[in-house]
């Protein structure tokens, strides 16, 4: 994965984000201030512009990610904006400047993301956030690639994975976030956050593709 992979990736989340955009608003109306969407969808928009720059694409993918996370902190508001900019800073960080980036080298940097979720949001499996998406999504690609998987075929595991994962916030209960505020009544809703982690595996397995 080189980093036109890594703005393809982007600018293919962007697009997924913006096509449903009004979904995540609405799963975000249900349990918590209905900005999801549009916050997501702002940010990524940026983020394809940043990446625009010839000078940050002809930088290594590590820093592409990096120039992609910090965007994201600057543009997003609530809580997902940091959270998905440090995912993000945190991949490009591990994956670091290295000209192209392998299964290994992939799956380590979004486990760094992953651990630099969890250590600013605290959130842990279970609580109803983006970790029950983003941690069955990092360890599906982890025990495909252990299978001897191709990246494509690994990166549709850990899609599904995720996507899997977000379907199995809808039962719980909010511990984290403005949803958690609702206590019980966060049951029986899809957990925002986490459904826009799907849309960031499902993006990435597509733009190896
Ligand atoms: P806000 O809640 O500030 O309106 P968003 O609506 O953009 O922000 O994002 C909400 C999502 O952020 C939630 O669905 C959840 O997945 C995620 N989230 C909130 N708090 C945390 C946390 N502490 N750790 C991990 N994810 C969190
Ligand atoms: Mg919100």
């Amino acid at each position: 994965m080189e980093s036109p992979d890594v703005v393809m990736w982007m600018e293919m989340l962007s697009g997924a984000v913006a096509e449903h955009c009004d979904r995540l608003t609405q799963l975000d109306s249900a349990i918590g201030d209905g900005d999801h969407g549009i916050n997501m969808k702002r940010g990524l928009e940026a983020v394809v512009s940043a990446l625009s720059d010839d000078a940050v694409r002809a930088q290594p993918p590590g820093k592409v990610l990096t120039v992609a996370g910090r965007t994201l902190v600057s543009t997003v508001g609530g809580a997902s904006g940091p959270l998905w900019g440090s995912f993000f800073r945190a991949a490009g960080r591990s994956a670091g400047d290295v000209p192209s980036l392998d299964g290994a080298t992939l799956v380590t940097a979004l486990a760094a993301g992953v651990t630099a979720v969890q250590e600013l949001g605290a959130a842990v499996p279970g609580d109803k956030t983006m970790v029950d998406a983003l941690l069955p999504g990092v360890e599906a690609l982890r025990s495909a690639q252990g299978d001897g998987a191709e990246l494509p075929q690994a990166l549709e595991r850990a899609a599904a994975a995720a996507a899997e994962g977000a379907h199995a916030t809808v039962p719980l209960q909010a511990r984290k976030g403005r949803a958690s505020y609702l206590g019980e009544r966060s049951v029986g809703h899809e957990d925002p956050g986490a459904a826009s982690a799907a849309l960031v595996f499902d993006a990435l397995a597509r733009s190896v593709t």
